[in-house]
């Protein structure tokens, strides 16, 4: 629609139209990146309470991209879901993450995020099946984290298909857990493993009384539910402090560490390697 007169909408239009060009130009970009190996997979612990111990590494993608630098997945992750390009993507995701999982230590879990548009593909648990066996990671070791998005549609089918992860023994999180169509239903009606509380409750934690509401509450639940819980993004002792206090599992956050590449993680650094 135009807005104003004839200026105003070539104005607008301009910059529409770059925008445009440079998703096409990314997306264009993204599909060579996997060929051209410029993703790489870096990975942030998962801190069990109340141990404090690592229990397991979240898989998160970046794009080292020829001009532009490093990509936060943010960037690039919405332009791949517009196509199959995230099928591709994601396909590489799972199997490189379990690949490099195969060479830790084996009582870590590896999480991988997994798009619904993955997950409604008829070839996915077959592609989990096939990776598993390449890599020798067995399954009980494998976390998909899916978001709350995944059960507006064919709720029967992602049903069937979250139950056959489970006979697989791989493990399902719900991730984001807060942000999106929650509903206390999908608790009980989907298998899951672990919830991940999101980060926007965890960092309202000691100042906002309805965030501390939130947190106890669903943590209490998963208990009920024989859930896990991880809360994402903790910053801070006090906020660690306040999860352990109302009992949660496993912490993640910039307190512990960012995410870094594999070589770096502290089983595969060797003294005097600082890079
Ligand atoms: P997410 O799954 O919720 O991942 C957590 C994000 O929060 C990561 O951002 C992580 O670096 C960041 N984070 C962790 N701890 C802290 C903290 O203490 N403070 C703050 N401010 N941030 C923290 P990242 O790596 O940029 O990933 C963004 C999102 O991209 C992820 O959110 C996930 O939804 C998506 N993503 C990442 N990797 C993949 C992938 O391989 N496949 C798919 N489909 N999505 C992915
Ligand atoms: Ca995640
Ligand atoms: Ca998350
Ligand atoms: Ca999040």
């Amino acid at each position: 629609t135009k807005v104003g007169g004839r200026n105003g909408f070539s104005v607008f239009d301009a910059s529409m139209r770059e925008q445009m060009q440079e998703r096409r130009d990314l997306a264009t970009g993204l599909r060579n990146a996997i060929g051209r190996n410029e993703l790489e997979l870096h990975y942030q612990p998962l801190v069990d309470l109340p141990t404090g111990q690592t229990g397991g590494y979240e898989a998160l993608v970046r794009w080292n991209h020829p001009a532009k630098g490093v990509l936060n997945p943010d960037v690039f992750i919405p332009i791949a879901e517009e196509s199959t390009l995230i099928n591709e993507l994601g396909e590489w995701v799972i199997r490189n993450a379990l690949a490099e999982a195969a060479t830790w230590p084996d009582h870590l879990t590896i999480a991988v995020n997994v798009s619904p548009a993955q997950m409604r593909d008829k070839g996915f648990l077959r592609l989990v099946a096939n990776a598993l066996a390449a890599s020798g990671v067995q399954p009980q070791r494998l976390e998909l984290e899916v978001t709350e998005s995944l059960f507006i549609r064919d709720e029967e089918e992602v049903l069937k298909l979250l139950q056959s992860f489970r006979r697989m023994g791989v493990r399902i999180s719900l991730d984001d857990f807060g942000t999106g169509y929650s509903s206390l239903k999908y608790l009980q009606a989907f298998p899951f493993d672990k919830i991940k509380i999101d980060r926007s409750f965890v960092s309202g934690l000691l100042d906002r009384e309805d965030c501390q509401a939130i947190v106890q509450s669903v943590i209490a639940l998963a208990k009920d539910l024989e859930i896990s819980t991880t809360a994402e993004g903790v910053e801070t002792d006090d906020q660690l402090e306040a999860l352990r206090q109302r009992g949660c599992a496993q912490v993640q956050g910039f307190l512990f560490s960012k995410a870094v590449p594999s070589r770096n993680l502290p089983f595969n650094r060797t003294e005097g390697s600082d890079e």
